[in-house]
């Protein structure tokens, strides 16, 4: 078998502008793309209807197609990445494993793992900075550490950004058969029902940029949940990397810098979790880590159902249920909800979230939970308690959105208000107030 190049997909399920991909392509190696479905992941999922593991194995097989078009192999694998590399790495002798990085606590520690194993073997592994422009270390604050002031980090991050950062990696035009290996025999790939799962499709918008106009008008409707193209909904193209987001960042640098705002927000939040991978379960301030939250367990299912009785949270929650996703505005209004007007800790929040959200990524989820409970690297004030009708009234006026996704708001079938405003915030201020004090 002669020397080949793997390159191994992971949140980057695309062909085109793949720093990992283009680098394989590029090493004078016949490529075989792979994808492995991780074991190590999949088995904790709590439920086997998992719309995500549809929309990944759909884009998988996606994938695989186009690679036998262009004359290559599609190595697809259910196992765990550590044993699917020992075997790899005997049956290609010498073969160089390529990647993208990925910053979450996991997948470091796999790849440092995977890249030890490979050595072992005598094979190679080479990693790319694909999904943020700047990664890790490259974009610190004056200390020597992320800075805690993402104003200070956003204006650092366009001082620094240069254009290529934002060009396109050849991989697509590099994609045809004198570049990739053709296997004699491929195993069968695996389908969901072989892995123990069931398909379950949710609505996603197609892999591709957003119209102009939505772009132009981004920092006018971002706000609004009720109308139907508020925000741009390529999240989950993001977290699985069917779009490139150097594509996405420079659409948003032409046509409107707060979408690119949002898009630096996102690096940021990966540059945290990478450096603090402790805050996946733990309050990054430590003034905050022993707070007695009340953790009601019938409150808890009130806000995971959306019965509340406050509209903004009960409809956001409810469209989570429903379809996996949530708008912006409605996140903050259901996180502040829950962590101040109920008390109630914010990894049961972010765990709720990572079971339910299409988009789900855990440096985005953990630092904005963390960011409303006050407990962040970055955070809101502590003291700050939003007023749900205050947010009701300012971003779905017209009741738009309560009215879509709570039909019997407004009628004697809606649930009362399950807590009381003023007193709630009175209380989540007391209660912080007095877990700071205790602290110092
Ligand atoms: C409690 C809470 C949990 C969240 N969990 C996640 C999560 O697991 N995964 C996730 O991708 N986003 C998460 N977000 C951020 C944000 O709500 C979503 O990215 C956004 O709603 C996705 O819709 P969109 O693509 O239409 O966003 P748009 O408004 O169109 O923004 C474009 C892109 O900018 C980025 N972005 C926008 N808002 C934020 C933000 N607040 N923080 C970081 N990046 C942002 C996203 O990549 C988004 O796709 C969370 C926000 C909150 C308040």
């Amino acid at each position: 078998m002669p020397k080949i190049a793997l390159f191994w997909h992971r949140r980057d399920l695309r062909q085109h502008d793949n720093a990992g991909l283009a680098a394989a392509l590029q090493s004078g190696l016949p490529v075989v793309p792979l994808f492995i479905y991780d074991r190590e992941i999949l088995d904790l999922l709590p439920s086997r209807r998992d719309a995500r593991v549809t929309f990944i194995q759909q884009q998988v097989e996606q994938l695989a197609r186009q690679t036998e078009q262009a004359g290559g192999t599609f190595l697809a694998v259910y196992g765990r990445p550590l044993e699917v590399f020992a075997e790899l790495a005997r049956q290609f002798e010498g073969a160089a494993v390529y990647t993208n990085e990925d910053y979450e606590p996991y997948a470091a520690e796999r790849d440092a793992v995977v890249a030890a194993v490979l050595q072992a073997h005598g094979a190679t592994f080479h990693s790319f900075k694909d999904q943020v422009i700047f990664a890790k270390n490259e974009l610190l604050g004056k200390s020597g550490k992320p800075s805690k002031v993402f104003g200070a980090y956003s204006k650092a991050w366009l001082a620094a950004l240069q254009d290529e950062q934002l060009a396109a990696f050849p991989s697509a035009g590099l994609f045809r058969a004198g570049n990739l290996a053709r296997l004699p025999a491929a195993p069968p790939r695996p389908t969901l029902a072989d892995m123990g799962f069931e398909e379950f499709e949710q609505f996603v918008p197609a892999a591709e940029l957003p119209e102009a106009a939505l772009v132009k008008n981004y920092h006018l409707t971002r706000d609004q949940p009720g109308l139907v193209n508020s925000s741009t909904r390529r999240s989950v193209h993001l977290r699985f990397g069917t779009l490139s987001v150097r594509e996405l960042m420079r659409q948003a640098r032409e046509l409107n810098p707060k979408l690119l705002n949002e898009l630096i927000w996102r690096d940021y939040f990966m540059m945290l979790l990478w450096h603090y991978p402790f805050t996946a379960i733990e309050s990054y301030d430590p003034r905050l880590r022993r707070v007695p939250y009340r953790n009601n367990e019938e409150e808890f299912r009130a806000w995971c159902e959306g019965r509340t009785g406050y509209p903004l949270v009960d409809a956001g929650m409810r469209e989570l249920n429903q379809t996996g996703y949530m708008p912006n505005r409605a996140r903050i209004a259901a996180a502040g909800f829950l962590v101040k007007h109920l008390l109630i800790d914010w990894r049961w929040g972010d765990q709720y979230f990572a079971d339910k959200l299409l988009d789900y990524d855990m440096s985005q989820n953990v630092g904005n939970w963390q960011w409303m409970a006050g407990t962040g690297a970055v955070a809101a004030p502590w003291f700050r308690v939003y007023s749900p009708q205050n947010q009701l009234d300012a971003y779905d006026p017209q009741l738009t959105y309560v009215k879509k996704w709570v039909p019997e708001f407004g009628t004697a079938a809606y649930p009362k208000p399950i807590v009381e405003h003023k007193f709630a915030r009175q209380r989540a201020i007391d209660t912080l107030r007095a877990a700071y004090r205790a602290a110092e």
